[in-house]
């Protein structure tokens, strides 16, 4: 779950990481308020879950009330690349002598924390990335072991961070750190984390995203949710308990295990098409899942063709072939089916489905997921 920034600033306040004053406001009034605490010079912020704000007029400097006024009102309502602005964070204006970058993530394939470091920060880390890689240095963490005030103090001296600043980026990291290992985040980034003209060093900007897995750790978690943005079809996938993200393409993807919904988004990728989500119906999914499923598939008016791809293990053959025929009875799918049904009870899935008597034009089997995912491809590109 992706925090706002005002979220991931009170977030990393709760680990002791210095951000400026400030607060919420959701009217232009309450802007007010909240600018008189700060104190001026304020920062008017959108707060949307997207990059660049500042380049699209989302973030402003207002020196007195009338100012805040003027750019709350602008930026309350604003349509940021397609997000809309409901809330701006209001603080007190920093002095700023440099940006830098920070983060920590998981790596996965070297089973160790990530921290990424570099003194350019303040542009989007890709960026960087990409013009001048060797910028940005690159710590793995292993999660037995923690990282030390030694280790933070020697990757800031590494990524030439500003002598006079080593010492408060270093206390960061290690907050940082604590905030991503305690506060259970798939992310925790600072872009920027600043050096001010007094000596001081803190986050500008906070970019939290939570691992949904540990939600059960954190009640006070709740309070995100009530927030959180999802788009129409992730709400109906939500209230059917599905594990559904919805991507860009037109071929609507149902597997069983997200292993295997992986791959199979690999696989229509690979054959020139593209997924229109990721959707794991999970081990042991019966006839109410799959219709489920295709409900939330059938919701999405991008989709071209269903490709539905289960390799039975405890999912059973014919339970899906039972719900394909069940949804199919409930709703009038906008797109056809291309199936590839393999594993446990298979034989009698297919059987099912063929007598149930579907046309072609709605349904159709193939044996192999290669061949599957080419006939979805080919149907979503009116083939
Ligand atoms: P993002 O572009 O959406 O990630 O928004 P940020 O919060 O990172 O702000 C973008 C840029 O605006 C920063 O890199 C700063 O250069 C500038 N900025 C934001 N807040 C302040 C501030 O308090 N003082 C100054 N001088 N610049 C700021
Ligand atoms: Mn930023």
């Amino acid at each position: 779950m992706d925090l706002f920034e005002y979220q991931g600033k009170q977030y990393f306040a709760r680990f002791g990481i210095a951000v400026s004053p400030g607060g919420v406001a959701d009217t232009v009034d309450q802007a007010v308020t909240v600018a008189e605490q700060a104190g001026y010079p304020v920062v008017v912020k959108a707060q949307v879950q997207v990059g660049g704000r500042g380049k699209a007029g989302g973030i402003k400097l207002a020196n007195n009330a009338d100012e805040v006024r003027l750019h709350a009102g602008n930026i309350l309502g604003m349509d940021i690349k397609g997000h809309l602005v409901k809330r701006i964070w209001v603080e007190h204006a920093s002095d700023i002598v440099e940006e830098y970058y920070a983060s920590f993530t998981l790596d996965r394939a070297a089973k160790k924390h990530l921290l990424m470091l570099s003194a350019q920060g303040g542009v989007e880390i890709e960026v960087t990335a990409e013009k001048d890689p060797d910028a940005i240095i690159m710590l793995h963490i292993d999660p037995v072991v923690g990282l030390s005030a030694a280790e933070a103090h020697k990757a800031c001296v590494d990524a030439k961070i500003n002598p006079k600043a080593v010492d408060g980026a270093a206390e960061i990291l290690v907050k940082l750190y604590e905030c991503f290992t305690k506060g259970d985040c798939d992310l925790a980034e600072i872009n920027p984390l600043i050096f001010r003209p007094d000596g001081g060093v803190h986050a500008l900007d906070a970019k939290v995203s939570l691992d949904n897995n540990a939600a059960f750790r954190h009640p006070e978690w709740d309070e995100y949710r009530a927030t959180e943005e999802l788009d129409e079809r992730e709400q109906l996938a939500r209230t059917h308990d599905l594990q559904y993200i919805g991507l860009e393409g037109n071929v609507g993807i149902i597997a069983n295990g997200a292993g295997l919904a992986m791959s199979t988004l690999d696989v229509v990728n690979q054959v020139g098409g593209k997924a229109a989500n990721f959707l794991d119906i999970g081990g042991g999914a019966n006839a109410d899942v799959m219709t489920a499923a295709l409900e939330v598939i059938n919701f999405d008016k991008d989709v071209k063709s269903i490709f539905i791809n289960i390799f039975g293990g405890i999912t059973r053959g014919e339970e899906v072939a039972k719900g394909i025929v069940q949804a199919l009875g409930r709703v009038e799918l906008r797109a056809p089916i291309v199936i590839r049904l393999d594993g446990t009870n298979a034989e009698e899935g297919r059987e099912i489905l063929k007598s149930a008597g579907i046309p072609e034009s709605k349904l159709i089997s193939k044996p192999t997921m290669l061949e599957a995912a080419r006939a979805a491809v080919a149907l979503a590109k009116g083939n």
